[in-house]
Formats: structure tokens, sequence, C-alpha cells
């Protein structure tokens, strides 16, 4: 039976979230850090393990995993990556869905996290039981969901995207005629809608901290820079979209920085790219976009709460006890790998990549 009643408000599922403190971890002096990274590569390389972080987290542990030849990247090359690296151990740096992801395409290997509580506010919003229903009032509709989804919302879907590749995915869908129904970033979900012209149903999922980007003050930052490039991720909401020169994935945001000629940008995402723009061009000037201003919430720092879960202390601490696997029940596992080898299939036919390359 379809039940085309079902409704779901962004107010319903904004109160479903938890969003935690932010971390604390002690500061450590050079020293100190010095011999931590020692003791975690001993440790890496006694367990054939490898590392794979996203470009969010913490600076330290992105420069340790390019050290210990791990994936610096975006949730695109973050699952590629482990299909191809030759370790018995994925250790994932971010948050759940994407440990859950290496798990589903490398269910012979190991995939640890640091944390497992690390979540993400829009895989919180869309649990499975609700999604179901919204897919069942709508069977003539192509599932699509952002990486941001549990396994079990993956097993439901027709396809996985991360915003690096969703454009093209929908482009594609929309020039087979295919309508679309697409979870959980309503903001994403927007953007993707208004430069497709694609006519798309969308949960109303948001994230914690792309939803923090506030476009009055945005205007007048703009204002007091008038030399400085918008770097948006599309997560944000459409006032702060339109204020943007660049909207893309992080590696497209981290590519503008390093190649556009531009000295100064304002940047609109997770604080935590900061470190990989940094290393590519230490001489440009990189200002976070405000999330402070009317309305501004405790939420405001620019900086996602679970990614800041992950830290070179509990990277040790998980490598000393062997804790935190990621473990999927086998029928979800074969559902998922679906939707997501689709979109990977996609990415390879059409030379799409997850992970800046600097031109040589
Ligand atoms: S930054 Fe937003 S989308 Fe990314 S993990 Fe955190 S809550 Fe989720």
């Amino acid at each position: 039976m379809i039940d085309n009643d079902f409704q779901i408000s962004a107010e319903a599922i904004r109160k479903r979230i938890k969003v935690p403190e932010h971390p604390l971890w002690p500061e450590l002096t050079a020293d100190e850090k010095k011999a931590l990274k020692e003791r975690i590569k001993k440790l890496l390389d006694e367990q054939n393990a490898v590392v794979v972080a996203h470009y969010y987290t913490d600076g330290d542990l992105q420069e340790l995993t390019e050290e210990t030849g791990g994936c610096v990247a975006d949730s695109l090359e973050m699952a590629n990556f482990g299909t191809t690296a030759d370790a018995d151990t994925l250790i994932v740096c971010g948050v759940r869905f994407m440990g859950e992801t290496s798990k589903i395409l490398n269910p012979e290997k190991r995939v640890l996290m640091p944390d497992l509580d690390a979540s993400c506010s829009l895989d919180d919003g869309c649990p499975i039981d609700l999604f179901s229903k919204f897919c069942d009032a709508h069977p003539d509709h192509t599932v699509v969901v952002y990486a941001n989804t549990s396994a079990a919302v993956k097993a439901r879907a027709d396809w996985m995207v991360t915003s690096g590749i969703a454009l093209p995915i929908v482009e594609h869908l929309k020039a087979r005629g295919e309508k679309v129904l697409w979870a959980p970033d309503l903001h994403l979900g927007h953007y993707i809608e208004k430069v497709t012209g694609v006519d798309m149903l969308l949960w109303p999922g948001s994230c914690v901290v792309h939803e923090e980007f506030k476009s009055v003050a945005l205007e007048r930052l703009r204002r007091l820079h008038p030399d400085a490039v918008v770097l948006v991720h599309p997560e944000s909401p459409d006032a702060i979209v339109e204020q943007a020169d660049v909207v893309g994935s992080t590696t497209r945001l981290i590519q503008a920085v390093a190649e556009m000629q531009e000295k100064k940008f304002i940047v609109a995402t997770d604080d935590g790219i900061f470190w990989k723009m940094k290393q590519l061009a230490p001489a440009k000037q990189l200002i976070s976009a405000p999330t402070t201003g009317e309305g501004a919430s405790c939420e405001s720092c620019a900086h996602c709460p679970w990614m800041g879960m992950n830290s070179l202390q509990n990277l040790e601490e998980l490598l000393l006890k062997g804790n935190n696997e990621i473990v999927i029940d086998a029928d979800i596992r074969e559902k998922a790998l679906i939707p997501i080898q689709r979109m990977l299939d996609f990415a390879n036919q059409h030379n799409i990549s997850g992970k800046y390359q600097q031109q040589s």
C-alpha cells in the first residue's frame, strides 16, 4: 500500500539531532607531538594499517596521514582509496558513515574508527524507518542519497552521490527522463535542483555546520574585502550559495585556492579544510565565512563537533586497543554496495576524482 500522505518537517528532524560539545584535546608540546606521531607510525607499520582522513579533520591528523602513505580527501576519494590500499586495516578518521562506506567496499578488511560516536546531523536526521516511508510514498522516483547516510539508508537507494559528483549524476538521470527523490541535505538538494532544472522531491535534513553561515554578515564581510573570492560548499543555505564566486565540493574549493590568481578567499565550509589549503597555497589569505551575527547559536564555530572527535591521541589509543571496529549486517552491506558501486563506476567512466591533484 502506498502511503501518499507521508510528510516530515525540518523542525521534526532538527529535534532528533543531539549535537555534542566540541571535544577538548590536551595541548601537546612540539616534542610530545613528535613522540606521539612516532609511536603511531610504528603501530601503523606493525599492524599493516593505513589512515584515511577527511579534509575536515584536525591538521595534525591530516599531516600524519600523508606522512604515512594514507589518504586525505573528500568522501568520494576516501571510499575509493580503501579498495586500492595494500593494508589489512583501514583506519577511517572522519565520521561514521565514512567508516561504514569503507567497510561496505572492503568487507575483507578490518575498518576501525577513533570514535564510533562520530556521527553527522544529516545521517542522524534521516532514520531508515521514516526514510523508507518517504520512498514507499513515491515509488516512481529514482532514489538518490548523499554519502552522509547510514548503510541501511544506502541499502534503500538506487544511487549514492557525494557533493563532488551529485550534479553530473543528476544530469545523467535527467537525460534518462527519471524523477529524483533526494535525501538528506535540503540545501544541497535545492542547489542541484536549481542548476539541473530537475524536479526533485527533497528530504528536509541539514548540516549543523553549514546551516550556521550567516548571509547578512557575509555581505558585510564581502564589502570589507571586495578583492576576496567567496568559496561556498553547497550544503550551505541558498542565501549563502547566492553570494558565492565558486560553489563546489571540498575538492573543488581546494582547487580554487590552489589555482586561482586571486590572493584572498572567504571560505564557507568547515575550517578543517584550511590545513590543506594552506599547505597548497601558503601565501594566500583565508577568511572563515561568518557564523556569528543575527541568529547565531552555540554551534556557530565553522567546525564540525563530530569531525572533532578524531585526534592523534585517540588514534594512538585505537591502535593500542584495536577496538571500535565497524560491523555491518551482510544483507544490508550487499544492498548498500549497489548504489555506492554505481557511483564509483560513474566516477571512473567520467574521470571524476575526490582528491585534489596538483598540476605539475
Ligand atoms: S560537517 Fe556537517 S555534513 Fe559534514 S559530518 Fe559534520 S554535520 Fe555532517
